[in-house]
């Protein structure tokens, strides 16, 4: 059974610092395998993975992405695309109008305003079609190499659970975080959270009494405590 977690609002500022970072250290290594689970080559495919992902498993991504990548290969491609080809490729990602209609719109503005490359600032990457912030950090860390922190749906219910912030907008939560955790290790600490999320820490069911960092969480006994209880809790992947 761990120890008796802190009790987040007895905390002061300098000790919730250095819990914080003391997590991001653990789940470092907890998981020293945690990257992005989209596959991709360059900037272009991570971007156009990132926006089918929205409301689709990292998995089902990759398993249309490749066929994908291979017929359109450049921004100009996609902003040529045949609608209904497109559509038909993409279909199993779910919403695959909306998506093929921000793809193709995509292409037309990288090729337009970009010369077909993708830009490697927030403030340029937020303007285009099908991509807000999360999309935008999610390309920045892990094709461009700078630092991005990733607010998804895991990455916000863990950072509350953890004490780090009470915020539900995710512009708030990435400002929060942001200031308890060096820039550097951004990009990292998302992938973390994500994989600790999926794995263990679940939305409705989280398993507290099979958790590495039980003592460090303020929310320990969101879910059951009991070991062998909490164990069968746990998921080792594929996630979906
Ligand atoms: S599984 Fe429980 S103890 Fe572990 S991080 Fe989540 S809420 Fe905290």
């Amino acid at each position: 059974m761990p120890r008796q977690p802190t009790r987040s609002r007895d905390e002061t500022r300098l000790a919730l610092v250095r819990r914080s970072r003391r997590i991001n250290r653990e789940l470092a290594a907890l998981y020293p395998d945690a990257h992005c689970e989209l596959d991709f080559t360059n900037p272009l495919e991570l971007l156009v993975a990132t926006i089918l992902s929205a409301q689709c498993t990292d998995r089902r991504v990759n398993a249309v992405t490749p066929a994908l990548f291979a017929r359109y290969r450049t921004a100009e491609d996609y902003a040529a695309a045949d609608r209904a080809e497109l559509e038909t490729m993409i279909q199993s990602t779910g919403f695959f109008r909306a998506k093929a209609n921000n793809i193709m719109k995509l292409g037309h503005d990288l090729s337009e305003r970009y010369g077909g490359e993708v830009p490697g600032r927030l403030k340029d990457l937020v303007t285009l079609p099908g991509v807000g912030r999360k999309t935008a950090n999610v390309v920045l860390g892990n094709a461009f190499d700078v630092p991005g922190i990733t607010v998804d749906t895991h990455f916000g219910r863990l950072a509350r659970r953890f004490g780090w912030t009470d915020e539900t907008d995710p512009v708030k939560v990435e400002k929060e975080i942001g200031e308890l955790i060096p820039r550097k290790d951004w990009t990292m600490l998302s992938h973390r959270l994500i994989w600790h999320g999926r794995r263990i820490c679940h939305s409705r069911r989280p398993a507290c009494g099979a958790c590495p960092i039980a003592r460090l969480c303020p929310a320990f006994g969101e879910g059951p405590t009991d070991e062998a209880t909490a164990r069968k809790l746990v998921k080792t992947g594929p996630f979906s």
